[in-house]
């Protein structure tokens, strides 16, 4: 939905605090002997974001109704501010992520875990702001996700990868501009 310009940007200023604080209350409560694990937990996390990013880009934000005619204002105006309000976001991954691990594996891992979600989440939203607001240099990594993504609204069919192609690799739906 069209946010205000702080709803929108309160996503790079909440979400590192969040994610430092989450990670460093779960690694103080687990004891530094399980600080390896703890940085798995994390990385691990961070991989499933990626694909979670590509199966709500492509199923919900996509198909969903309602949802999915918020989607399409960004691909109608993909430079207005529209995105996801923070205290959405939040709440879903309170409620998909932090809960159902801390009822399954405790409050540390449910806080790395969590910590890692979000760095995911705020890589995703980083990454999409940049591609349509930033003009990187024609080599690394912006630009070509910036090249990917900019595929994705001329053919709304392939790449609902943001942060990478990964999964569209997997899932068979990967184009590139020639
Ligand atoms: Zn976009
Ligand atoms: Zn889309």
């Amino acid at each position: 939905m069209l946010l205000t310009r702080i709803g929108y940007y309160s996503d790079f200023f909440v979400y590192p605090v969040l994610i430092a604080v989450l990670g460093a209350v779960g690694v103080t409560h687990a004891g530094a002997k399980e600080a390896v694990a703890y940085i798995a937990i994390f990385l691990g996390s961070l991989a499933l974001w990626t694909l979670l990013e590509y199966i709500l880009h492509r199923f919900v934000l996509h198909h969903l109704p309602y949802i999915m005619e918020m989607h399409e204002q960004h691909h109608r105006e993909v430079r207005a501010l529209v995105g996801t309000p923070i205290w959405i976001s939040v709440t879903l991954i309170v409620c998909f992520v932090f809960l159902p691990v801390f009822w399954l594996a405790g409050f540390a891992t449910a806080s790395v875990a969590t910590s890692g979600f979000m760095a995911g989440y705020l890589w995703y939203v980083s990454v999409h702001h940049m591609a349509h607001h930033w003009h990187p240099a024609h080599n690394g990594y912006l630009y070509s996700v910036k090249r990917n993504h900019a595929m994705h609204h001329t053919d709304e069919a392939n790449n609902f990868g943001v942060t990478s192609l990964f999964w569209d690799r997997v899932f068979r739906t990967m184009r590139r501009l020639r």
